[in-house]
């Protein structure tokens, strides 16, 4: 692929002939694979560093090997651009000589339109946060948003956290948290010894992983436990928990910390027209095929934007959207059956952590469920469908718009979330005029 010469950072309208959106493991592979194409690549993320979810960067972390491997190696390639702090907040105007697609970025400083004819989608995936009776006290938190806060530098030393929900990333959070200097006093999962026994069982096709999940291992994990409430005045103080079909326990925290999973972060993607599927994301991911092709023509996607399966499967994934982005097919198709392995872990992992019933029946009729719009699960019990609820209740239409209550509603009641719209967050004005069309002689150089 000719190398187009990137536009000076001042300009409205930028040009590149492959643009990444998210540098975790996703984006960071797929930057890699296409680099010696000779491409001039453009990856963008929101956070301070690269590194995405996992490879969290802050003052309480050391970043493993491999994380600061493929930073360095990302600074190394004259031709990829990284620009973190940047958000993806809209769609741009097509450039109007050579066509190419558009989207209008943002930093701390500017906006502009950043043109590319190929673009890779890794904007990776959130938390499912779900409603239950004292949610909304402050010392609660999403598991991963816990770890994120304490990477960043929260002090959490001679605190009692409790972890409920399901899934490895409780484990993960846990071990940060302990060494933070936290004491990790429950982790409470939903899902049964009998599918923990029989995931672990499986782990010895994954050698590494079952080394990661031997280090993780807490002795304050409890099976078939789940939150039933969180309990303070004005910060959480206990979590009342349910222990298997009867029992009960209140164990005394200063904070509580749950996650009940994943769910992509499929905006961008929609607001492009990229159609939702796959086996990996119960449907709510990107579908892409076999060389990690959307159904936009241009547009690829990677990583856990198309489904859950860790860092190992983002990796590989993202290095065939990089691949067959620059059009070497051939070293994208190479990888396939390191794709078929970690898709096996995959799977292996859904069909263990699935969310029992009991979890859809946490929230009691005055606990809120759209937390920015104080919308209580009474009023939306009655509702048809996720527009209806938006219309008669305005849920969904608060700050978060909708990413946290249309997960939520989607698992308590099977509603589909409307497709997102421009703007995909809010933007600055000046930003929104650098919206405004090229002109016919664009001053930023094309490809
Ligand atoms: C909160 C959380 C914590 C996690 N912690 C762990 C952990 O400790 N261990 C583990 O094994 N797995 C963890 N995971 C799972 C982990 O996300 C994956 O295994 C891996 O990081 C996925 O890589 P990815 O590249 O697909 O996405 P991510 O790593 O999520 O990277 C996506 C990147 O895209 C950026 N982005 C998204 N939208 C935009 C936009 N519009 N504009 C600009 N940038 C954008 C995001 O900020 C992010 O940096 C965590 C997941 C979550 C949600």
């Amino acid at each position: 692929m000719p190398m187009t010469p990137t536009a000076p950072p001042s300009a409205p309208h930028e040009h590149c002939d492959l643009l990444i959106i998210g540098a975790g493991p996703a984006g960071m592979a797929a930057a890699l694979a296409a680099a010696p194409s000779g491409a001039s690549i453009t990856v963008v993320d929101d956070n301070p560093q690269p590194g995405g979810q996992i490879w969290r960067d802050g003052p309480q972390v050391a970043l493993p090997a491999l994380a600061q491997q493929h930073r360095s190696a990302l600074a190394q390639h004259t031709n990829i651009r990284v620009l973190t702090g940047t958000r993806v907040v809209g769609l741009g105007a097509t450039h109007p000589t050579d066509k190419a697609p558009a989207l209008l970025l943002e930093d701390a400083d500017r906006g502009w339109t950043q043109h590319s004819h190929r673009t890779v989608l890794c904007t990776g995936a959130r938390e499912l946060l779900l409603p239950f009776p004292g949610w909304t006290l402050p010392g609660v938190t999403g598991a991963g948003a816990l770890q994120a806060l304490i990477k960043a530098g929260l002090d959490v030393r001679g605190q009692r956290i409790a972890m409920a929900g399901t899934g490895p990333l409780l484990l993960a959070a846990a071990a940060t948290a302990t060494q933070a200097g936290a004491t990790v006093v429950r982790i409470a999962e939903q899902a049964s010894w009998a599918s923990l026994a029989g995931f672990a069982a499986q782990l010895s096709r994954w050698p590494a992983k079952a080394l990661q999940a031997l280090a993780l291992l807490n002795p304050h994990l409890r099976a078939s436990t789940h939150v039933l409430e969180a309990q303070g005045t004005v910060q959480v103080q206990s979590v009342r928990l349910r222990r298997g079909m009867q029992g009960e326990e209140t164990i005394a925290c200063d904070r509580l910390a749950c996650g009940f999973g994943l769910v992509p972060n499929t905006q961008l993607g929609q607001l492009l027209g990229c159609a939702l599927g796959g086996p990996l994301s119960n449907g709510q991911g990107l579908a892409v095929d076999a060389q990690m092709r959307t159904s936009v023509p241009g547009v690829y996607a990677a990583g856990e934007c198309t489904g859950f399966g860790g860092s190992e499967r983002a990796l590989v994934q993202g290095a065939m959207a990089g691949h067959a982005a620059a059009g070497q097919v051939q070293q994208a198709r190479a990888l396939r059956p390191q794709l078929a392995r970690w898709d096996g872990f995959a799977q292996a992992l859904q069909a263990s952590f699935v969310l029992n019933a009991a979890i859809n029946t946490l929230a009691r009729p005055d606990t809120l469920v759209c937390r920015c719009e104080d919308v209580p699960y009474a009023d939306l019990a009655p509702r048809q469908g996720w527009i209806d609820a938006k219309l008669h209740t305005r849920c969904g239409m608060g700050a978060c718009q909708g990413r946290i209550c249309g997960a939520a509603t989607q698992q308590l009641f099977g509603w589909t979330p409307a497709a997102p719209r421009h703007l995909l967050a809010p933007a600055r004005i000046g930003t929104l005029a650098a919206c405004t069309p090229t002109p016919a002689t664009p001053e930023a150089p094309t490809g």
